[in-house]
């Protein structure tokens, strides 16, 4: 393949990844968007491969290791349940980040990278090569560190080292003083002794940034660490001169900034504040779950035949699903439960809050998959203000999103967050399994209100019940 025909299929390429971006904006258009990004990456992938910069030796390397990623991913994309996808993501962030540290060590000690350069472009070469193998280690074990956390291998309780600004900013100087270090080696050893100084403050500083997360600011860490894996990409692409690289790994990197910045203002937290590594977890004390903060009230449970009687004499009702929603796969039988109500006559829509489960558009996935019509689907700012108006709010595994102590507990770890205000209604009925806490780790006193109705089991049973006692 000529050059030219790769510049082309080059150019195809990012207009199939823009408007791919384009289509997941919706969930209407989000399978459209899906096939474009796919056909975009088919392209991409093949005109690299066929190019002139791949040799005939190169090529059954290249070959090979498309054929050992593409059964991995195919496997884990086969495999992996729902509620996983989160860390399959964080996952799949680390191995850009990886890779941008190993394409940078290679092209570092590669002789021909630097070859014919005048020595501004050889300083330039190698800010590109410091930069992209900072921006991918902190990718990396950041990347890591979110898995652990969304897989609950790791707890999510916010680690706070002391003095852990200062130790940021020593990470800082070190990378800086090696940085010039690195750009004045004389040596490729000591380039690279340069370079492992800074890789290592790198994993150290990413692993500390994500660990210092309370649970319930991770969205923005998660859609931060998107941005992240998308620089570290364009930096990789830089290393390679590679242009479509660059341009995607631009356009993943300021899209997540964009996600970062739609899930600050949804928890309410200051962007500035999470760019500088703030992160907002000065104020909060570490979440509790215990007993001790145990809010006022009495628990009282409901069954689903009492529910079903609440819900056929409603005229009016709000369904918030959350986490646990994906966890029991109930959406199947919430869409069910849906279009029998509105059989009947009642007015149903949806609330999603913007950090309800565990990634961006979790729900709205969810229900698209269900084939709920996306025309009752509504944002948090959309119904907040008609619960009120509504007879039953039910809450369909969900806790974080709709905990009054973000308005009522100042000192609460998430305090301020804005929240689905479904205790305004005139009856909520939450559906979880337990009293356990959400994600954030911090008990809700929604369940003890008195118009509140715990209708304990799994999601997906309890709904099934409800639906049977509807239809007798
Ligand atoms: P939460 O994690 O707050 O609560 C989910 C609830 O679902 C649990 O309390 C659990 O209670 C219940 N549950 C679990 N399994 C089942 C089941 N099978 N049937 C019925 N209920 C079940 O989820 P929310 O969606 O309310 O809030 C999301 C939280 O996750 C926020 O804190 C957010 O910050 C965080 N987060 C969000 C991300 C995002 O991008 N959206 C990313 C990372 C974190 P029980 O065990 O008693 O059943």
């Amino acid at each position: 393949m000529s050059s030219s025909l790769v510049s082309v299929a080059y150019i195809g390429a990012i207009i199939l990844f823009i408007l791919s971006l384009g289509g997941l904006s919706n969930p209407e258009s989000s399978r459209r968007g899906n096939l474009y990004g796919m056909v975009g990456m088919l392209l991409a992938v093949l005109a690299t491969v066929f190019g002139p910069r791949v040799t005939m030796d190169g090529l059954p390397w290249i070959l090979g290791a498309l054929l050992v990623g593409g059964s991995v991913g195919l496997y884990a994309a086969r495999k992996v349940q729902m509620t996983q996808m989160p860390e399959l993501v964080a996952l799949m962030h680390s191995m850009v980040g990886l890779a941008a540290c190993l394409v940078g060590f290679a092209n570092y000690i590669d002789p021909t990278a630097a070859l014919n350069l005048s020595s501004a472009e050889k300083a330039i070469h190698e800010i590109e090569v410091y930069l992209g193998i900072l921006i991918g280690a902190v990718t990396f074990s950041g990347s890591l560190i979110a898995f652990g956390k969304l897989s609950g291998k790791i707890g999510g309780k916010p680690l706070l080292l002391p003095g852990r600004h200062w130790l940021n900013l020593l990470g800082l100087l070190i990378v800086i003083v090696s940085g010039y270090q690195f750009l004045h080696a004389e040596t490729i050893h000591m380039g690279m002794l340069a370079l492992a100084v800074m890789t290592v403050i790198a994993l150290l500083f990413g692993i500390h940034m994500v660990m210092a997360i309370g649970g319930a600011d991770m969205p923005v860490v998660v859609s931060m660490l998107n941005s992240y894996s998308g620089w570290a990409a364009a930096a990789t692409g830089f290393m390679l001169n590679n242009d479509l690289l660059i341009v995607t790994g631009a356009l993943v990197g300021s899209s997540g900034a964009i996600l970062s910045y739609i899930m600050c203002r949804a928890m309410n937290r200051n962007f500035i504040s999470v760019i500088a590594g703030g992160f907002g977890t000065g104020g909060g004390s570490p979440a509790k779950s215990g007993g001790d903060a145990q809010p006022e009230g009495e628990v009282v449970p409901i069954s689903a035949a009492e529910t079903a009687e609440l819900l056929d004499s409603a005229k009016s009702v709000i369904i918030v699903p959350g986490y646990g929603m994906a966890v029991a796969q109930a959406q199947h039988a919430v869409n069910e439960l849906t279009q029998l109500l509105r059989e009947k006559g009642v007015n149903v829509r949806f609330g999603i809050h913007p950090v309800a489960g565990r990634m961006p558009g979790h729900m709205n996935v969810l229900l698209a998959e269900a084939k709920v019509p996306y025309d009752i689907v509504m944002e948090m700012d959309e119904v907040n203000a008609d619960f009120p108006d509504t007879d039953v709010a039910i809450v369909i595994g969900a806790n974080d999103i709709v905990n009054p102590a973000a308005q009522e507990v100042p000192g609460s770890p998430i305090a301020g967050m804005p929240v689905l205000e479904v205790w305004k209604a005139r009856t909520s009925i939450v559906m979880k399994r337990s009293m356990a806490s959400g994600y954030a780790g911090v008990e809700n006193p929604l369940f003890y209100k008195e118009n509140n109705r715990m209708l304990f089991g799994d999601a997906k049973k309890v709904i099934e019940e409800v639906i049977k006692s509807l239809q007798h």
